[in-house]
């Protein structure tokens, strides 16, 4: 059979509209979003609203704003946010919520970008005004830079009950709650519960090209919209990137099992490979980390070698690459992604 190339496991950020995708956003009706008008814009939030189980939901144009958005609602300067050292509010956002919303971080470390009620209570700052105020805690689900790691339900519900004792709010960096859905067969709504405010992306493993959602109630969902304004986020004719964000929810949502079987599956053949270090039973969903022994290469000299090949992996790290599964890639590919990972590393092509 032949299989196409390349094979961009590089993120599922790469995925591009498919031609049902493509065909129901030419024909999406539109409005002036900034106005309320766009009814696409508005059947999206309104389903969004419901699935999350909250009063209001606003489409935004990424998951960086959907989260410095609700940041900025929660907070004001001066005040602290607790959350884990990996997480992509603070790791991948350019500084953002010291730059916009004026708040210090406290950051807990933890295996696979978790932590616990514990080490939320003995971050909170005590009540008086040396200190700035602890205001929000921010959990990551499923976690990216800790391998697509799914959170425990009891974890969070535990980290909420010591959040309402200290009148904290709760943000969830949904990214790819989806996948966590998925995984493991808890609703989106029960997963976003104990939280204040939700944003989840749709230009991740679900594949529309743009967008992402923040959930809440009525009135902070108002704030967050004053903020995406303010942070010149606010949209014209977006109806016809919510029509692909609500094509996505009805045709690639179930389809996520299939990224994490081929993530595994993918794992399970590199782990066979020399000089690679790798734990397919540590793969929730759709994300593959793995180390290369430092006697044999680097990340980035793999990653080139397999590049040659139109294997297109991210290194992460001196030693570290990640693999990404998504819409974009088959299981014919996963399988010839191995094959050609197995001779560059087998050394019948130079690592150069
Ligand atoms: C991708 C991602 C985001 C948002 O990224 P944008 O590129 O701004 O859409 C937020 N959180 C996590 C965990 C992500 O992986």
């Amino acid at each position: 059979m032949d299989v196409r190339f390349p094979i961009d496991l590089r993120s599922d950020t790469v995925t591009r509209p498919t031609p049902g995708m493509r065909k129901t956003m030419a024909e999406a009706e539109v409005g002036d979003d900034v106005f309320g008008d766009d009814p696409t814009v508005n059947r999206l939030q309104e389903r969004i609203a419901h699935m999350t189980g909250k009063e209001a939901a606003l489409f935004v144009p990424s998951g960086s704003m959907g989260n410095q958005a609700s940041i900025r609602a929660h907070t004001e300067p001066g005040d602290e946010i607790i959350g884990h050292e990996h997480s992509h509010f603070y790791f991948y956002e350019g500084g953002a919520p010291c730059a916009l919303s004026g708040c210090s971080l406290r950051l807990l470390r933890g295996e696979g970008g978790m932590f616990t009620a514990d080490d939320v209570r003995g971050a909170l700052r005590p009540g008086n005004s040396h200190f700035p105020q602890s205001r929000l805690v921010v959990i990551e689900n499923t976690h990216n830079k800790g391998g697509g790691t799914i959170w425990s339900l009891d974890a969070i519900r535990r980290i909420h009950e010591v959040a309402r004792e200290a009148k904290l709010r709760m943000h969830l960096d949904g990214a790819r709650l989806w996948n966590a859905g998925v995984a493991t067969g808890i609703k989106i709504e029960d997963w976003a519960r104990p939280f204040d405010t939700v944003s989840m992306c749709f230009s991740k493993g679900l594949g529309a090209p743009v967008g992402s959602i923040v959930a809440g109630s009525a009135e902070i969902i108002r704030r967050v919209h004053r903020f995406r304004k303010m942070f010149g986020g606010g949209m014209r004719q977006a109806g016809i990137l919510a029509a692909a964000a609500l094509y996505a929810l009805d045709h690639h949502v179930e389809r996520l099992a299939d990224d994490h079987h081929n993530a595994r599956r993918l794992a399970q053949i590199i782990s066979a490979l020399p000089g690679i270090q790798v734990d397919p039973r540590r793969v929730q969903t759709n994300i593959v980390f793995f180390d290369v022994d430092a006697a044999m290469s680097t990340a980035a000299t793999l990653c080139e070698a397999l590049k040659a090949r139109g294997v297109w992996v991210l290194p992460v790290g001196p030693q570290t690459v990640r693999a990404v599964t998504h819409l974009d890639v088959s299981a014919e590919q996963i399988d010839a992604a191995g094959q050609v990972m197995s001779e560059v590393l087998h050394g019948r092509l130079a690592v150069a």
